[in-house]
C-alpha cells in the first residue's frame, strides 16, 4: 500500500514535469518563430556553420563564385597536386619543399594565453602563498573554518597554478555542506588547468558525490580521450565507466514499478516507440540515456535516412565515408558504429549525432579546398560525438530546439539535435580534431585552413553564433598555436586532386536534383 502511494506520487511527479516541459517547449517554439522571422535564414546548427542560403538563387551565385578560380589560385592547386603525388610515392621531402611553397607562414603569434604552469608543491609558492598554505592547515587543525576558508580563498585568487590549493577548498567547502560552491571552485580550475589529473579527478568525484554521475562518468571519459598518453588514462576510462553504471541503477531505480511505466509510455510513446521526431525534454532525455547514446544515434540516423533524401552517389559517399573512417581508427572509442552522410544542401555546414553519426552537407565538400579541409571537419565533428558532446548537453537538458527551417523537408530532426556547444566543447573538438586528421595522415592545419575558408565565406555576414562563440579569428590563431606547440606536421598530405573530382561530380547531382525539383514543383 505504502509503495503504491510512493508511485502514484512519483507518477505525478512525472506528469507535472512532463507538463511543465510541454509548455516551455510551446514558449520556446513561440520565441524561436518570432526570431526566425526577423532573422531570417541566420539560424546555425554547428558553430562551423555558414548561414544558410536565403533563397536558391543566391545559393547558385555563391556556388559559381567559389569555383571561379584566379589564375595564381590554379597554379597553387597544381602546385599543391604535384606534392601529393610525392607525397604518395614516399617523396616526402620533395613534397614538402612544394608544400612550402604555396603555404603561407602562420599569422599568429606565438601567445602566452596559456596560464602559469601548475604548482604542485608547495614549497615552490611565493612566502605569502607558503604562509595562506600554513594558515590554512593550521585552520584545519584547529576545525576553525573562517581560519581555514580565507586563507585557500586568497589562494585559488592569487595563486590558481598552485593546484592543491583549489582541491583542498573544494574538499573544505563540501565539509561545510557547500558542495555547490565546492564544485564551481572545481570547474573553474578545470577551465584553467584542464589537464591537471589531480583537479579532474576531484572534480569526478565532486560531482558523483552530487549526484550527478553521468556528468561525472563524461568528465573522465573526456579526460582519458584527450590524454590517451597519461600514465592515468585507463584508470579515468574505468572512473567513466563506474558512473555510468551507477547512473544507470540509479535511473533504474527510478522508474520501476508499472504505474510509471505507463505514464511513460502513455505521455512519451514516441520515446518509446523509437520515434524521435518530437520536442525534447527532461524525461525524454532521461529514456534516451537508458537506452544509451549508441542506439538513439542509430534510432535518429535511421529516420534521418528516410527523411532527409540523402546523396547516395558511390563516389561522394565512398569518398566521405574513406576519410571519416580512417579517423574513427584513431579515435580510441570503439563503442559506437560510425557512420558518414551527405545532405544535398549548398551552405559549409555539418553536425554529428551522439553514438557516431555524422552528417555533413554537399557544401561543406564543394566549399573547402582539399580532403584535409574536409577531414578537419570531419574531426571536428566526429570529437563532438567521441566526446559525447552532444549526449552531455542533453542530460543537462540544453538542447535548443530552435532549428525548424533547418530542415524543409518536412523532417524536424534538427529540432533534436541543433546543439549550442559551449566554447570548451568548441575547443576539445578542435584540439581533438587536429590530432585526429595528424595520426590519418594529413597536413595538420586542415581543421585550421577550414576556419580561413570559413570567416572568408562570413565575411559580410555576422551570424548569431558570433555573440557566444569564440570568433572565427581566435579560434584560427588557437589552431596555429596548437599546431606549432606540438609540433605538428602541416606539410603532409593535403589532397587536391581527388576532392577537385568528387567536387566536380557533387555538382553535376546537385543540378540534377535541383532540376528535378523544379519539375515536380514548377513554381519554385
Ligand atoms: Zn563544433
Amino acid at each position: 500500500m505504502k509503495r503504491t502511494r510512493k508511485s502514484l506520487l512519483l507518477a505525478l511527479g512525472w506528469v507535472l514535469l512532463s507538463l511543465a516541459t510541454t509548455l516551455l517547449v510551446i514558449l520556446m517554439q513561440l520565441i524561436t518563430t518570432v526570431t526566425a522571422q526577423q532573422t531570417p535564414g541566420s539560424i546555425i546548427v554547428e558553430s562551423t556553420s555558414t548561414p544558410p542560403q536565403g533563397s536558391a538563387d543566391e545559393g547558385e551565385s555563391q556556388h559559381s563564385q567559389s569555383s571561379r578560380l584566379s589564375p595564381e589560385e590554379i597554379a597553387r592547386q597544381q602546385t599543391l597536386i604535384k606534392a601529393d603525388q610525392l607525397f604518395l610515392t614516399g617523396k616526402i621531402s620533395e613534397a614538402e619543399k612544394l608544400y612550402r611553397e604555396v603555404k603561407e607562414p602562420f599569422t599568429a603569434k606565438l601567445t602566452n594565453q596559456e596560464p602559469k604552469a601548475a604548482i604542485l608543491d608547495p614549497e615552490q609558492l611565493s612566502p605569502a602563498g607558503k604562509v595562506y598554505w600554513r594558515e590554512s592547515t593550521a585552520g584545519i587543525a584547529h576545525n576553525l573554518q573562517t581560519r581555514t576558508l580565507v586563507p585557500l580563498q586568497l589562494l585559488v585568487e592569487q595563486y590558481p597554478e598552485f593546484i592543491p590549493s583549489h582541491i583542498r577548498f573544494a574538499e573544505i567547502l563540501k565539509q561545510y555542506n557547500r558542495g555547490k560552491e565546492a564544485l564551481d571552485i572545481l570547474e573553474r580550475a578545470v577551465a584553467l588547468y584542464p589537464n591537471e589529473s589531480t583537479l579532474i579527478q576531484a572534480k569526478v568525484t565532486a560531482l558523483a558525490e552530487a549526484q550527478k554521475w553521468m556528468e561525472a562518468s563524461l568528465i573522465a571519459r573526456q579526460f582519458a580521450l584527450l590524454n590517451p598518453n597519461h600514465p592515468q588514462a585507463s584508470e579515468f576510462q574505468n572512473l567513466a565507466d563506474k558512473n555510468l553504471n551507477q547512473f544507470k541503477s540509479h535511473i533504474r531505480s527510478e522508474i520501476r514499478g508499472n504505474a510509471i511505466a505507463n505514464i511513460i509510455t502513455g505521455a512519451l510513446g514516441y520515446a518509446v516507440t523509437g520515434n524521435l521526431f518530437g520536442p525534447f525534454s527532461a524525461i525524454d532525455s532521461t529514456i534516451m540515456l537508458l537506452k544509451g547514446e549508441k542506439i538513439i544515434g542509430e534510432s535518429v540516423a535511421a529516420q534521418a535516412k528516410k527523411q532527409l533524401d540523402l546523396i547516395k552517389d558511390e563516389t561522394v559517399t565512398a569518398y566521405v565515408n574513406e576519410i571519416g573512417q580512417k579517423l574513427v581508427k584513431v579515435a580510441g572509442r570503439n563503442d559506437f558504429e560510425y557512420e558518414f552522410f551527405v545532405i544535398p544542401k549548398e551552405d559549409l555546414n555539418a553536425f554529428a549525432l551522439p553514438g557516431g553519426k555524422i552528417f555533413i552537407n554537399a557544401g561543406a565538400i564543394a566549399k573547402t579546398n582539399s580532403e584535409a579541409e574536409l577531414a578537419g571537419l570531419l574531426g571536428h565533428e566526429l570529437s563532438h560525438t567521441v566526446l559525447s558532446h552532444g549526449f552531455q548537453l542533453a542530460t543537462q537538458g540544453n538542447l535548443i530546439a530552435n532549428v525548424t527551417q533547418y530542415l524543409p523537408f518536412g523532417g524536424t530532426i534538427g529540432q533534436l539535435f541543433a546543439l549550442t556547444y559551449s566554447r570548451d566543447m568548441e575547443r576539445q573538438a578542435d584540439n581533438l580534431g587536429t590530432r585526429l586528421i595528424v595520426a590519418g595522415g594529413y597536413a595538420a592545419d586542415g581543421l585550421r585552413n577550414l576556419m580561413v575558408t570559413l570567416e572568408k565565406e562570413q565575411k559580410n555576414f555576422i551570424p548569431l553564433w558570433l555573440s557566444s562563440h569564440p570568433g572565427g579569428s581566435e579560434r584560427v590563431s588557437y589552431l596555429e598555436n596548437l599546431i606549432s606547440r606540438a609540433k605538428y606536421n602541416r606539410y603532409a598530405y593535403e589532397g587536391v586532386e581527388r576532392h577537385i573530382a568528387v567536387q566536380a561530380r557533387l555538382k553535376q547531382i546537385l543540378k540534377e536534383k535541383k532540376e528535378q525539383e523544379q519539375k515536380k514543383y514548377p513554381s519554385q
